[in-house]
């Protein structure tokens, strides 16, 4: 179900609510997301100085990167549209003593008051989630500074990315929970290139993202069949 007014698709909204307390559960339906933080973090930080950075954090849910990278050091604000998420992300924060701003926003709202406000901008695992991806990109870019970065993270639509983000992840090996992600909103790799492209984004990186649930090892390079990385630069 769409709402035409903020580009968010409650049904997608409401599945992610009903998790909210699970968040910083390790070993719950935000396993993989747990095991690959790390990981993104390090392709983030590496390929972008997080060290006192305006780190912009879109659809931060329980806040999982969000306080990675302010524990890197960043100044991160995090915006997502769950209420519920939102609370536990601030909850966490007494536990782990670091500091993030959480609001209640979407990428387009955010946008509209603060421009050319980040040095860094992260929208992960969000995109496929969203009735208009194109939109939240171009809000990312409207958010970053010129000469700023924006990453990217989510899943290749293909009959390969079918059987391993939805079939192996969801009904063989229960990763995730049923119904988390759903197989037209996947996105090639091309089709954000033109949206980002066209929004003003300058492509400085791809890469695959794998993991590996049986040995819990995961990787970056290689193929993007499946899971995947952007970095773009907003260059003017
Ligand atoms: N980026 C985080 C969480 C990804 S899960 C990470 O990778 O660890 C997707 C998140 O997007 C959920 O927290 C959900 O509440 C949020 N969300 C869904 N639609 C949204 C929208 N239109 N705007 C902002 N957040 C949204």
């Amino acid at each position: 179900m769409r709402n035409s007014n903020n580009n968010v698709d409650e049904a997608e909204l409401a599945r992610f609510e009903s998790m909210a307390s699970i968040w910083w559960d390790k070993k719950s339906d935000f396993k993989a997301l747990h095991d690959i933080n790390v990981l993104r973090l390090n392709y983030i930080s590496n390929r972008s100085s997080l060290e006192s950075k305006r780190v912009l954090d879109v659809g931060c849910g329980g806040g999982i990167l969000s306080e990675a990278m302010a524990a890197r050091g960043a100044d991160v604000t995090g915006i997502d549209m769950g209420k519920q998420a939102l609370a536990v992300a601030k909850l966490h924060l007494k536990k782990s003593s670091l500091h993030v701003n959480y609001q209640l926003s979407t990428a387009e709202e955010f946008s509209h008051a603060h421009q050319d406000s980040f040095d860094v901008i992260t929208c992960l695992e969000l995109l496929e989630h969203v009735p208009d991806p194109s939109s939240v990109i171009l809000s990312c870019k409207k958010s970053v500074k010129p000469g700023g970065d924006v990453f990217f993270a989510t899943i290749n639509r293909n009959p390969k990315s079918f059987l391993f983000a939805i079939i192996g992840a969801e009904y063989i090996l229960g990763l995730v929970r049923k119904g988390t992600h759903t197989y037209s909103k996947f996105i090639k790799p091309v089709e954000l290139e033109n949206w980002a492209s066209t929004a003003g984004l300058k492509l400085k990186d791809l890469t695959g993202l794998h993991y590996n649930p049986f040995i819990r090892k995961y990787s970056l390079g290689g193929n993007v069949h499946v899971n995947y990385m952007m970095h773009y630069r907003r260059e003017s």
